[in-house]
This record gives C-alpha cells, structure tokens and sequence, in this order.
C-alpha cells in the first residue's frame, strides 16, 4: 500500500493562521513582534531563503528588518550591528542568514546574538539548553520535524528513530529531540559504514544529508514513517529531496515530500519562535 504523504505545506498554512492570531493578541498588548534578518553576501540560495523568511512574516503580521551586508563585511560590522539589534528592544529574534563569508567566523558571531534573541537556536547556550531538554527556542527545521511526526498520530516514545546526517543544525538536535521524545536513537553519517543496517530498521526515518537518490526502498523498513529534510537541486533544474520518493513511497506508511515537506515548516518555526521571544515566555516545554 502507498505511504500517506504528510503535507507540511497545508499544516505550515494552519500554523501561520494561529501565529497571526498570537501576533494580534500582542499588537493589542502593544508589543509588535519584530525579526532583524542579517545577510551578508549574495548567495542565490541564501537570497531565496531569506525572501521565504521575510514573507512568512508579512503573513502573519510580525515585523521584519532586512540588513543586506555586501560580501566584503568585516567581522566587526558584523559583530556591532548585532549588538544594536541586541539592544533594540524592537527586535525579538536575531537570524544570520548562513553560509558566511570566509573572513567572518561563524562561531564567534553566533556567540554574540543575545540568547534571548537566538530565533535559530544556534547559540552555545541554546545548544545546551536542547541537550537537557529545556529549550527556549528549538532549531527550526528539527522542530518541524518533530511537529510533522506528530501529525502522523504516530508515537515516538520506544520506537526506533534513525537519522541521517549528523549537522549541527539539522543532525545533530533532531536527534537529540527524538531522545528527549523517549525514541532510541541511532545517528548516521559520511562515515557510517553499511548505511542500509540502520535505516533498514527505523520506525522512524529522517534523512538529511544533502544527497539526492540516497535513500532508496530496499534501505526502508515496512510502515516506516519517512521525513526527507534533503533538498538538492538537480542539473535540469527540478529540486528533489534525499529519499527516492515514488520507490520509498510503496514501503513507508507516511512520507514527506519535497518540496512542500519540511521546507514550509522551517520558515514556520522561525516565526513560531520570534513570538515566542516577544510573549518572553519561559523555557520548558517546546508548545
Ligand atoms: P551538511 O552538509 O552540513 O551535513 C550533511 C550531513 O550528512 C553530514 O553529517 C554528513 O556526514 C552526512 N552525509 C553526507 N553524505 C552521507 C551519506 N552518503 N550517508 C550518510 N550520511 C551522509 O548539511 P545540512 O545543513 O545538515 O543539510 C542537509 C540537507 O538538508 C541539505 O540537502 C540541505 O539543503 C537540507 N536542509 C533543508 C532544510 C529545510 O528546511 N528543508 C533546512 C536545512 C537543511
């Protein structure tokens, strides 16, 4: 039997309905909530990215600010503008749209966002605070995960949840989010000898690795739920996901698609956590 195709693109347009509906209530307190965008350079993708970004905001009524660095930025331009939009009690959440340019260090930059601002969860201290589980603001694409999971109905406490690809921001805390879900987790990545052994196994299966035609039938267990973070764009232009869709399809018994899986979500989430930095709700549960 065919896989239940889960739509992140109708529960992301769900989602933005009640972010809206969150926006009003504060605007009526009279907090509008505000996200400083950073982009430094003109990577076309990054360019695509942060168009997304600023319209999901525009749909739900928070308030954007687009500081576009050229490509010859230096670290310290970069470092002073995010400490005034540290202070600029206008601005809620800080995102720096990544890759950097090569003469900026990432780290160092990511360190500087105030953690209360840190909409991308990438901050040192937000990091930590996914690992013990209290996480004020949870990585936005792993969070949509999550949410895209749970829209299955589909339990994670005890199953057997494999991810693959093992970045910092997308491996790395989605794994750590299914743990925290009480899931056992297995992480695989570049070096993972005999990828199939684990993936043949997983209840659960998110694949983000960047690899198009990666994840094909034969590595996917019977009733599997399926999420492809992967998103490549192929020499004729068509932008495919990790997993080999139609194959996978007839194994799992829910699947992603891409585009219009997890992509939408990501976006979603960022919105989702700039309100939160505005409500100055406390860390604990994710929702
Ligand atoms: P990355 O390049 O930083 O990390 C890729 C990971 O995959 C690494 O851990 C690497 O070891 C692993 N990997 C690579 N080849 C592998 C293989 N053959 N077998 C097993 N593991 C392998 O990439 P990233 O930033 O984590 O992004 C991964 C993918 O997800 C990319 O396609 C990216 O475009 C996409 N992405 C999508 C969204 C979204 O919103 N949908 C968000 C972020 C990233």
């Amino acid at each position: 039997m065919s896989a239940r195709v889960i739509d992140g693109r109708a529960l992301a347009t769900g989602l933005r309905v009640k972010y809206a509906e969150s926006v009003a209530e504060l605007v009526r307190n009279g907090i509008v909530p505000g996200l400083a965008v950073v982009m430094i350079g003109s990577d076309p993708a990054s360019h695509l990215y942060v168009r997304n970004k600023i319209r999901a905001c525009d749909e739900c009524g928070v308030r954007s600010f687009l500081h576009a660095l050229s490509a010859d930025a230096t670290e310290a331009e970069v470092l002073d503008l995010i400490g005034e939009l540290n202070a600029d009690p206008s601005v809620h959440g800080i995102l720096v749209q990544l890759p950097l340019p090569p003469q900026i260090d990432v780290r160092r930059v990511l360190e500087t966002i105030a953690v209360d601002k840190d909409v991308d969860g990438f901050h040192l201290y937000n990091v930590g605070a996914l690992t013990v589980g209290e996480s004020i603001f949870p990585p936005c694409t792993p969070y949509g995960v999550q949410l895209l999971i749970d829209q299955t109905g589909i339990e994670i406490e005890g199953k057997h949840a494999v991810v693959v690809g093992a970045s910092n921001i997308v491996g790395k805390p989605m794994a750590l989010m299914l743990l925290q879900r009480l899931a056992t987790v297995t992480i695989c990545h570049a070096r993972t000898v005999n990828l199939a052994h684990h993936t043949i196994s997983a209840d659960v299966l998110v694949v983000a690795a960047g690899k198009p035609g990666l994840i094909v039938p034969q590595m996917v267990k019977q009733g599997a739920v399926v999420i492809d973070v992967g998103i490549n764009k192929l020499a004729d232009g068509k932008i495919v996901g990790d997993v080999d869709f139609e194959g996978v399809r007839d194994k799992a018994s829910w699947i992603t698609p891409v585009p219009g899986g997890v992509g939408p979500m990501t976006v979603t989430m960022l919105i989702r956590n700039t309100i939160r930095s505005a409500q100055r709700l406390p860390a604990g549960s994710f929702d």
